[in-house]
C-alpha cells in the first residue's frame, strides 16, 4: 500500500474543532474593523514579484530568502504574497482610492507564504489581519492604530501583553543614524556573525534586529537613534507617547525595535506574548510614509500593522465554546418505518434554524443516544411506527432526563417558542 499524502512542511489542516475558534476571531475582527470604521480588502493571493523587490526591499530576509517565486508561460516572475501591505498599497493605487477623501481605512485578513524554517508559531502557510490607516502624517493616527489592535486582542481574552515602541526617523534622520551606528559597529566587526558582517555593508540598521543574544549585548552601548532624530521626528515621537497614554496604552520602548521590513519611517512598533515561546511577535508595525511614492503612488503618508493569527490563537486563553442556551435536537429513528420521518423532520428543524441531526447509518436506538450525546444535543425526539401511529413524539432534554409527549406537528413550534 503506497503511503498516505501529508499536508507540506509548515503548513496545516483546520479541523471543524479549530475553525469554531477562528471563525470566533473572525467574528471579533470584522465586528472591531467596522467599529473603527475600517474597511475590508481582499487581494489576488500572487502579485508581480517587482512590488515585494521594492517595497520590502531586495535586503530584507523576506525578499532575499523567503518568497514563494515562480514565472507563468510568459516568464512573468510572480511571488506568492508574503505580506500584505504592498498588496493593498498596490491596490490603493491602482483604483485611485485617494479620490474617496483624505483618509482611506483599510483592512485585511488573508493567507500568506514564506519560506521559513518550520517551528512552534513559524508556518510556511499563516494568516495575518492587518489595518492600513493611509492620509494621516499625524501622531494621533499611529496611536489609534496601536490602540485598535490592542482592542482587539483584548477582546480575544489575550492578555500579558507586552506594547513595545520606537520611532526610526524619516529618511533624512536615518542617513546621520546609519554613520554613526557603522562607525560604532566596524571595530566590533570580528565579533559580529557573517550575515552582520554583510549588513554593515548594506543594511546596517537591520543589525539591531538581530536575535543572536552575544550580538545583543554588543549592542547595548550602540548609539541611540533618538538622539539622531531630526525635531519633526522627535516631536511625532513625543507625541505618539502621550497619545498613547491618553488612550491607556501601556508601552515601553525599545532603542532596538527597527523591524524586518525596509518602508517603516518613524515609528515602529510591536506587541509580544510569553505565551506564545520563542516566537513571541503576535503583531507588528509602523509607519510608512514613503512606501506609496515608492509604488509609483502620489506621496502619501501611511500607518499600519499586521498580528499573526495562528499566534495570537496559540496567545489566547482557552475559550470553550459555550453550547449553553442554544438548542440541538437529535431526531432518533426508532423503527425502521420511521426513517423517512426523521429525516424530513430533522431537514424542517434545520430549515428553520435550529441545529438537528439524525442516523444515517440505521444504527440502534442505544447507539443513535451515544451519537446524540457526543454531538452534545439538548434534546431528542424519539420517532417509531408508534409514535406515527399517534401523530406526537417524546421529547426527552438529555441534561435533566425531563420528557414530554409533543404532537409531532406541534414539534417545531415547540422548539422555536419554547
Ligand atoms: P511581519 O509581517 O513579519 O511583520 O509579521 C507580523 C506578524 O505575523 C508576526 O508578529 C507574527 O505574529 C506573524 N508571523 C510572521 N511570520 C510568521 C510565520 N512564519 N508563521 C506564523 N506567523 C508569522
Amino acid at each position: 500500500m503506497s503511503k498516505p499524502f501529508r499536508a507540506v512542511k509548515g503548513t496545516r489542516d483546520l479541523l471543524p474543532k479549530d475553525t469554531v475558534q477562528w471563525r470566533r476571531l473572525e467574528a471579533v475582527i470584522h465586528d472591531t474593523m467596522r467599529a473603527w470604521s475600517y474597511g475590508e480588502i481582499r487581494t489576488p493571493v500572487f502579485e508581480s514579484t517587482e512590488l515585494f523587490a521594492r517595497s520590502v526591499g531586495e535586503e530584507s530576509d523576506i525578499v532575499s530568502k523567503q518568497m514563494y517565486t515562480l514565472s507563468d508561460q510568459s516568464d512573468n516572475s510572480l511571488t506568492l504574497r508574503p505580506e500584505l501591505t504592498a498588496p493593498t498599497m498596490r491596490a490603493y493605487i491602482q483604483h485611485d482610492m485617494a479620490r474617496d477623501g483624505a483618509l482611506t481605512k483599510l483592512y485585511y485578513m488573508d493567507t500568506l507564504f514564506r519560506q521559513e524554517r518550520p517551528q512552534a508559531g513559524r508556518m510556511r502557510q499563516f494568516s495575518q489581519f492587518g489595518a492600513e490607516a493611509i492620509g494621516s502624517p499625524h501622531p494621533e493616527q499611529d496611536a489609534e492604530v496601536i490602540s485598535l489592535i490592542c482592542a482587539i486582542l483584548d477582546q480575544l481574552g489575550v492578555d500579558n501583553l507586552e506594547v513595545v515602541i520606537n520611532s526610526i526617523g524619516s529618511a533624512e534622520s536615518r542617513k546621520r543614524y546609519r554613520s554613526e551606528l557603522v562607525s560604532f559597529l566596524t571595530p566590533l566587526k570580528g565579533q559580529v556573525s557573517e550575515t552582520s558582517q554583510r549588513r554593515l555593508e548594506t543594511n546596517p540598521l537591520r543589525i539591531l534586529d538581530t536575535s543572536d543574544e552575544k550580538e545583543q549585548a554588543l549592542l547595548a552601548d550602540a548609539p541611540d537613534i533618538l538622539e539622531f532624530l531630526n525635531e519633526d521626528d522627535l516631536g511625532h515621537f513625543e507625541e505618539l507617547q502621550k497619545s498613547l497614554t491618553q488612550l491607556g496604552v501601556d508601552y515601553r520602548r525599545d532603542k532596538s525595535l527597527v523591524r524586518g521590513l525596509d518602508y517603516y519611517t518613524r515609528t515602529t512598533f510591536e506587541i509580544t506574548s510569553p505565551d506564545v515561546g520563542a516566537q513571541s511577535a503576535l503583531c507588528g508595525g509602523g509607519r510608512y510614509d514613503d512606501l506609496i511614492a515608492q509604488l509609483g503612488g502620489k506621496p502619501t503618508p501611511a500607518v499600519g500593522f499586521a498580528a499573526g493569527i495562528e499566534r495570537i490563537l496559540m496567545a489566547a486563553a482557552e475559550q470553550k465554546e459555550s453550547s449553553s442556551g442554544g438548542v440541538s435536537v437529535y431526531v432518533v429513528t426508532a423503527s425502521d418505518g420511521a426513517r423517512a420521518a426523521a429525516a424530513k423532520l430533522a431537514d424542517d428543524l434545520r430549515r428553520t434554524g435550529i441545529t438537528a441531526s439524525f442516523d444515517t447509518l440505521r444504527r440502534s436506538v442505544k447507539a443513535q443516544l451515544r451519537e446524540a450525546n457526543r454531538l452534545s444535543s439538548s434534546h431528542a425526539v424519539f420517532l417509531g411506527d408508534d409514535e406515527l401511529a399517534s401523530g406526537s413524539a417524546e421529547v426527552k432534554e438529555l441534561d435533566s432526563g425531563r420528557q414530554s409527549m409533543v404532537a409531532i406537528e406541534g414539534i417545531i413550534p415547540h422548539f422555536t417558542t419554547g
